[in-house]
């Protein structure tokens, strides 16, 4: 990566003087699993990157932990699964629905042929934290925190980098290729211009923590817990209880209409065992909102920039598939656009758009049939329960198809390994840092 100084013409320069250009290989914006995990590969090849995250840490508001046996598999492909054993974790190798107390397995990954046939719920930034240090044992990484990209610089309808703002001002950053890995709520793909086709979701999701006790329940399966009106999802963490509370879709201002106590009442009735502690619950400015959607671009790419992850498809969190659709869209970015970087690096050429057209090409698949299966059990179950009335407790909930045992060992494939598992097919080209 090399800077320039130069001083700014235009009307910001009253609020930053100077501007900082970086030349650079692969610029990558947005730091969550799709963006360290590409970060890393492409620096581990001998690719120059340089990685853009807003925020000044990986440690900030829950986005989920489930790291699925796909992405075992590939951090031990990359020798870093003894590194993620020394993160504090849990295993869990069953999803189960419990309906009004009857509970049923629906998901099962202890059968799958891998070295880890497990999910570990890993928290996300611990997560983030090792890939980002481990990435940064290599000198072609360059990770910068609180720089956040708001525009795409363009030439001749190619693009060549993004503008960003950090504490000092606003720079740019120039690539042979642009990478837009910033989430759900892409400022990059916004820019872009580039369409998506959105799916209805039902629900929304409230999340919030409570204390776990040493008497607890020992929960071995992931439990998703049926009533009517609602569903809640409580997921063991160290000393506390990450819950996720299903509610309708927008209902989330006629809950906090209803007060705390609604809130405190559904999660008593829903999980017997948390109700001596749900007046810990302050008050709603304890809990955070997921609005679920379940969207994907028709295109992924432009000249000189690619879409990946949450930002080129949000997924439902059903199966928590979203940071490991996020990691193997990285792998395989990586393991097909290599080669056209080093080229573009040492020549100074550009990545052909038909590279990147293969990329999606490769990964649509996927995705198309990850948010199929996800849409599908929003439909037959998720929706049904959400319309039932939570004060008719005769209401029974429909049996979702998926409990079925015969297909417990197909889903937990589907779910834990994905459609097309990616590999990790790049090699190591320059020297870690010690
Ligand atoms: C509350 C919640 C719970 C979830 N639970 C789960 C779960 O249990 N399991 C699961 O697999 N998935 C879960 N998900 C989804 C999962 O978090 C995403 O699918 C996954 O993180 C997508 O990874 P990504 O790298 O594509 O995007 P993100 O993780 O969204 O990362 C994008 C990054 O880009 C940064 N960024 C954004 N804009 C800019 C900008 N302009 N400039 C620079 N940086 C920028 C953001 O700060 C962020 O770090 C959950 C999501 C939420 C919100």
């Amino acid at each position: 990566m090399t800077d320039d100084r130069s001083t700014r013409t235009d009307r910001s320069q009253a609020h930053t003087p100077a501007t900082r250009t970086t030349r650079t290989t692969a610029c990558v914006v947005g730091g969550g699993p799709a963006g360290v995990m590409l970060g890393f590969l492409l620096a581990r090849a001998g690719v120059r990157v340089t990685v853009l995250e807003k925020h000044a840490d990986f440690l900030r508001d829950f986005r989920g932990d489930t790291v699925h046996p796909s992405t075992l598999e590939l951090l031990t492909e990359l020798g870093l699964r003894e590194r993620l054993e020394k993160v504090h974790h849990q295993r869990i190798s069953q999803v189960c629905f419990d309906r009004d107390g009857q509970q049923v397995t629906a998901v099962d990954f202890s059968h799958l042929p891998v070295r880890h046939p497990y999910v570990a719920l890993v928290p996300q930034w611990d997560f983030l934290e090792m890939l980002a240090a481990q990435a940064d044992t290599y000198p072609e990484f360059d990770l910068r925190r609180n720089a956040e990209a708001y525009e795409l610089v363009r030439e001749d309808g190619r693009v060549v980098g993004v503008r960003f703002r950090d504490p000092d001002g606003d720079h740019v950053v120039r690539a042979a290729l642009t990478f837009a890995t910033d989430g759900r709520h892409s400022t990059i793909r916004q820019a872009s211009g580039l369409r998506s086709r959105t799916f209805g979701a039902p629900m929304d999701v409230v999340w919030f923590r409570l204390p776990r006790k040493d008497e607890d329940p020992l929960e071995e399966a992931l439990t998703l817990r049926l009533r009517s009106g609602r569903g809640v999802a409580a997921i063991p963490r160290d000393t506390y209880w990450q819950l996720a509370y299903i509610i309708r879709k927008g209902g989330f201002g006629a809950l906090r209409a209803q007060g705390i106590d609604a809130l405190r009442r559904g999660v008593a009735e829903t999980v017997p065992f948390l109700a001596d502690r749900v007046d810990q619950l302050a008050g709603f400015e304890d809990t955070s909102v997921l609005e679920v959607r379940v969207d994907r671009l028709r295109r992924w790419h432009q000249p000189g920039l690619l879409l990946l992850g949450d930002a080129a498809h949000a997924m439902s969190p059903l199966g928590g598939v979203g940071i490991n659709l996020a990691v193997q869209d990285a792998v395989a970015a990586a393991n097909m656009l290599t080669e056209p970087l080093r080229t573009a690096q040492n020549l100074g050429t550009p990545v052909p758009e038909r590279a990147l057209a293969a990329v999606q090409h490769r990964r649509q698949v996927p995705t198309i049939a990850t948010q199929t299966f996800q849409r599908f059990v929003q439909s037959v179950a998720v929706a049904p329960m959400l319309r039932a009335d939570p004060d008719d407790h005769t209401a029974r909930m429909p049996v979702p198809p998926l409990v079925l045992p015969l297909v417990r060992r197909p889903l937990g494939r589907l779910i834990g390994l994905g459609i097309r598992p990616e590999h990790v097919r790049t090699r190591p080209a320059s020297a870690a840092r010690t």
